[in-house]
């Protein structure tokens, strides 16, 4: 487990973009936490971190958007919205899983049963005693 502390966006997505540097093929990423943690900031540096240069945002309309032009494939699911863990399915959410690309998984609580044992846990939480820009972020 590792304890990183960022006190500003531009340091979460320093650290998205340095995991995302080092990922590796059929690696799943669960970021969990509220609204409003930096989620998506994270995404966003790490895809940079794989070298996709086009925005990233979460998909609106779609739980998956898939991204093909990095050095591995990023598959980069928001499932805030999903009603039941089928639409995973309909999605094709297995190929990602266990494919040669990698995922991250925003709210991944609410589809915890199909959540590879492996996956890695990334963990954003505020302390507004901090500050409004301290994040605690755990990765294990
Ligand atoms: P989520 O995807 O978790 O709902 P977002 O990444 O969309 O959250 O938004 C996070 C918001 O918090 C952004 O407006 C960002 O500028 C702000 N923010 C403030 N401090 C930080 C920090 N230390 N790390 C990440 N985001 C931060
Ligand atoms: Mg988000």
């Amino acid at each position: 487990m590792k304890t990183v502390i960022t006190k500003k966006p531009e340091e979460t997505f320093a650290l998205g973009e340095e995991l995302g540097r080092k990922a590796a093929p059929g690696q799943v990423y669960c970021l969990n936490g509220d609204l409003g943690v930096g989620k998506t900031v994270f995404t966003q540096g790490f895809a940079k971190g794989l070298g996709i240069e086009g925005p990233v945002n979460s998909p609106t309309f779609t739980i998956l958007q898939s991204y093909e032009e990095g050095r591995l494939p990023l598959y980069h699911f928001d499932v805030y919205r999903i009603g039941d863990v089928e639409e995973m399915e309909e999605v094709g959410y297995e190929d990602c899983f266990y494919g040669e690309g990698v995922s991250l998984v925003e709210w991944p609580t609410l589809v915890e049963e199909i959540l590879p044992e492996t996956a890695i846990w990334i963990t954003i939480e505020k302390d507004l005693e901090q500050g409004f820009d301290y994040r605690k972020i755990t990765i294990q």
